[in-house]
């Protein structure tokens, strides 16, 4: 029976692929020090026979040399993320997005464990070139913009994932990720769909940032775990990197009216200036959509849950999870919903 270690199983995307690896009968192994993952998530799953959950960072040397040994496969998408904890913990977020990928890829190696890295469409930074190729240009603003410094951390694990294939023999894929939601992903550290949802579900206006003509592609996060699966089986996918996104793209400003409408809320639109949002002279990427011929050619496989039906799954799910709480109505910031 194949065994996949996952690094932040417990986080949005990981519980997904955990739930589907074990659903395939597979054994999964989940490594995850739940800084900004939670045992909720895997609370439905927790005690299945087939599942190992160790609560320590990949950073814990011994508890990720011996799951890296037992596992066949590793995922590993433990990661620092989230533009709101980004631009106010850089600190943390390079230096676990860095010394994680490398603590990951070293113990891979021993064994030669074939590593899926999961990235990120924020490395296409300021490109101009939508749809992104994943042979583009990456370009970034100033290092003195906190928000590029998550870009460059991907960016480097990227190349620290591909050298050890090159010069180790260290079987290895990178997927870059754009907008991933769904069910589980929380909206504390910054993302939209989660935030946007809350906001319209607790009767508040939603927050657009800046103008609300910036574009990005959701993507739902079975048709990435569908991906995932399929990369993990491929020996054609090493040394490869595959955008994996919905190619829809929406403005913000849409995503706000599109939410506003599946809900059914009585709000308006708040547009809020980047500089109160996010820090002074923050920078956004204009549009963000992700070519992905490559990995629908190698994997027979292209998104098929559209955004509409993609919300719709989420605000069921926010809903059950109010029920679930007990609360009577959603409580937005401060961490006072799971949720939310
Ligand atoms: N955004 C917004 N209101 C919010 C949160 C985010 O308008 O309450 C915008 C944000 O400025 C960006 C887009 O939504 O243009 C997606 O933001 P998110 O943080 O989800 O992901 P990103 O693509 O920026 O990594």
């Amino acid at each position: 029976m194949p065994a996949f270690l996952i690094t932040g199983g417990a986080g949005f995307i990981g519980s997904h692929l955990a739930e589907a690896l074990l659903g395939l009968g597979h054994r999964v192994l989940i490594l995850d020090d739940l800084s900004t993952g939670s045992v909720h998530n895997i609370a439905g799953f927790r005690r299945h026979p087939r599942l190992e959950f160790v609560p320590e960072s990949v950073l814990a040397t011994r508890a990720l040399a011996e799951m890296a040994d037992a596992a066949d496969i590793i995922f590993h998408l433990a990661a620092s993320v989230g533009v709101l904890n980004i631009v106010h913990s850089p600190v943390a977020t390079i230096e676990n997005n860095v010394a994680g990928t490398e603590a990951v890829l070293r113990a891979a190696s021993h064994k030669k464990k074939k590593v899926i890295l999961a990235s990120t469409s924020e490395v296409y930074g300021k490109s101009n070139h939508a749809p992104f190729r994943e042979d583009g240009d990456l370009v970034f603003g100033a290092t003195t913009k906190a928000r590029w410094s998550y870009a460059a951390s991907k960016v480097i694990d990227e190349f620290l994932a591909l050298a050890y294939w090159r010069e180790r023999k260290v079987p290895t894929v990178i997927v870059r990720l754009f907008n991933t939601i769904g069910p589980r992903q929380t909206g504390r550290y910054g993302m939209v769909v989660p935030r946007f949802l809350c906001q319209a579900l607790s009767g508040r206006n939603l927050t657009v940032y800046g103008t609300g003509r910036q574009t990005r592609c959701f993507t739902y996060v079975s048709d990435v775990v569908e991906w995932l699966l399929r990369l993990a089986g491929s020996d054609q996918a090493v040394g490869e990197i595959f955008n994996l996104g919905n190619p829809e793209e929406v403005t913000i400003e849409d995503l706000a009216r599109r939410v506003i409408a599946i809900t059914g809320a009585a709000v308006g639109i708040d547009y809020v200036p980047y500089d109160q949002a996010y820090e002074t002279g923050f920078e956004d990427m204009e549009r963000r959509v992700p070519d992905i011929s490559k990995v629908a050619s190698l994997t027979g496989y292209r998104p098929q849950v559209p955004l509409d039906e993609a919300l719709r799954r989420t605000r069921d799910w926010l809903v059950a999870e109010r029920i679930a709480e007990g609360t009577e109505e959603f409580r937005y910031g401060q961490g006072q919903s799971r949720a939310c």
